[in-house]
């Protein structure tokens, strides 16, 4: 970082700006803004500096600027739009210790002003250090949308209760503690507090009857690779106090919470017992009753062979709110990967999402129902119970050509897609040494195969392991 961001008290200060047309126009947009005194030096003033000057805003000096004129002031700014005389202006100013910001030239230039959100007294200033206005730009517009305008009455109110609390609390941490709670609790809106809300948050967490409880966050966290994490997702790990989440959650996607967040790792091994999921039921109910923000992130989406329903249920027995963040399902990750559409017109008009895995062992499936020519259908939890699959197939008539694909590990670095029959679906896992987590897709076969491109699988496995 070249360049310190500080903001300057301008109160009762004076500020100089050398130029009377669109360069100091510019400079003169934003210093309007703050308590100095304004001089314009030149003596050949715009329509709209003169209009400024009529309003009191500002003062003229008609003429040009000589050297003596900034021992007044605590900032100069170069704005003649003549480069070598701003540059001498510059040089004036340097001599005699007084920052100077010479339009458009950079080197010259002892300090930049920022692009400014300006929700007095709330002030986000940004830069680039020159390197790019466009992007700051860009990044002011976002933030202007972002930042509700009310910001700078909240910042005034809490100044008021501020004060009164140093009164009644003299230790800097007890007060940072009623601060930590009056804007804890759910993240929605928090900016946008109204001055009543601030109140009475603020007058409930005095006196002790402060009901915030925290949230809970049921989050996708989709198959591994990070890139598949919805914004929202993201924007919620990153908030998060508590990150309670599954075996089949990737590192990376993990890496986006945040380093001080409490990570509590709950995976259940595959075939999990029952009592581990009302431990982790009481985990998020625990932990969001001390009001923090939770995440509890599950791998792919939320909704799909997750025993969602049973934390929705715990959730709303302690009257906990919840909100759930969708993610990318295993089935069309690993669509996705083989380049297969799940439904293609005039070949499937359903496709099913069915689990190999139960509490009891492996599922009883409507076997006629997927043995049907034109069925298909995506395993979940499927590796071991693929032998048991095979057979209850073929006894119901399904083809041992049927083509199968299973794609293990989807989306990440060490994915492995096998693509086979029905009829060789055990052996040729074993061959792969398939262990999940993995979907086998009935029904599918990667494009390149039913494009009658089947030698290259071999190599595009090879790309995705590369
Ligand atoms: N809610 C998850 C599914 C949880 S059940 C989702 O929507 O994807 C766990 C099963 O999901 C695994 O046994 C495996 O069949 C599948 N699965 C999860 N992640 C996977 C991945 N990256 N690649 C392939 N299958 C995956």
């Amino acid at each position: 970082m070249r360049y310190l961001p500080i903001h300057f008290d301008t109160h009762g200060k004076t500020i100089l700006i050398a130029g009377g047309q669109g360069a100091a126009e510019a400079k003169l947009r934003t210093l309007l803004k703050t308590d100095a005194t304004l001089i314009v030096m030149t003596p050949d003033p715009s329509p709209e500096i003169l209009r400024w000057e009529e309003q009191g805003q500002l003062q003229i000096e008609r003429r040009i600027i000589t050297e003596s004129d900034l021992d007044s002031a605590v900032l100069v700014y170069a704005a003649t739009e003549d480069e070598p005389f701003d540059a001498e202006i510059a040089g004036w100013a340097s001599a005699r210790g007084i920052p100077v910001n010479a339009a458009d030239q950079k080197d010259a230039c002892s300090f930049i002003t920022p692009a400014l959100v300006d929700r007095s007294p709330v002030i986000v200033s940004l830069g680039t250090e020159g390197t790019s206005p466009g992007l700051a730009r860009a990044l002011k517009a976002d933030l202007e949308a972002r930042l509700p305008k009310t910001l700078g009455k909240l910042a005034h109110k809490v100044l008021e209760l501020r004060n009164t609390l140093k009164r009644q609390m003299p230790e800097i941490s007890d007060r940072q503690a009623v601060w930590a709670k009056v804007f804890g609790g759910a993240l929605e809106d928090k900016l946008a507090l109204d001055e009543a809300t601030i109140q009475s948050r603020y007058d409930a967490v005095l006196s002790g009857t402060s009901t915030e409880k925290g949230h809970v966050w049921i989050v996708g966290a989709g198959p591994g690779d990070p890139g598949l994490l919805t914004r929202e997702a993201q924007r919620v790990l990153h908030a998060a106090d508590t990150i309670i989440y599954d075996r089949l959650v990737s590192q990376e996607v993990l890496d986006l919470g945040r380093r001080e967040a409490e990570y509590i790792y709950v995976g259940k091994d595959p075939n999990g017992h029952s009592t581990r999921q009302e431990a982790i039921n009481a985990l998020m109910v625990e932990h969001a009753q001390k009001g923090a923000r939770v995440v509890r992130l599950k791998s792919g989406d939320p909704l799909v062979f997750g025993r969602a329903d049973e934390e929705f249920d715990a959730l709303d027995a302690s009257n906990i709110p919840f909100t759930i963040i969708p993610g990318i399902t295993a089935a069309t990750a690993a669509a996705s990967q083989i380049k297969s559409s799940l439904t293609t017109r005039g070949e499937n008009t359903a496709v099913q999402l069915v689990t190999g895995h139960g509490e009891d062992g492996f599922t009883e499936l409507n076997w006629a129902a997927l043995a049907e020519p034109n069925s298909k259908a995506c395993v979940y939890m499927g590796v071991k119970a693929a032998r048991f699959i095979q057979g209850r197939l073929l006894l119901h008539g399904a083809s041992k050509d049927l083509p199968v694909t299973v794609v293990e590990n989807s989306s990440r670095t060490n994915s492995q897609v096998l693509s086979t029959t029905l009829g060789q679906l055990p052996q040729a896992m074993a061959l792969s040494n398939i262990r999940g987590p993995a979907i086998l897709m009935l029904g599918f076969a990667p494009r390149i195969v039913s494009k009658g491109r089947a030698h290259e699988v071999a190599s595009a496995q090879d790309r995705a392991k590369a």
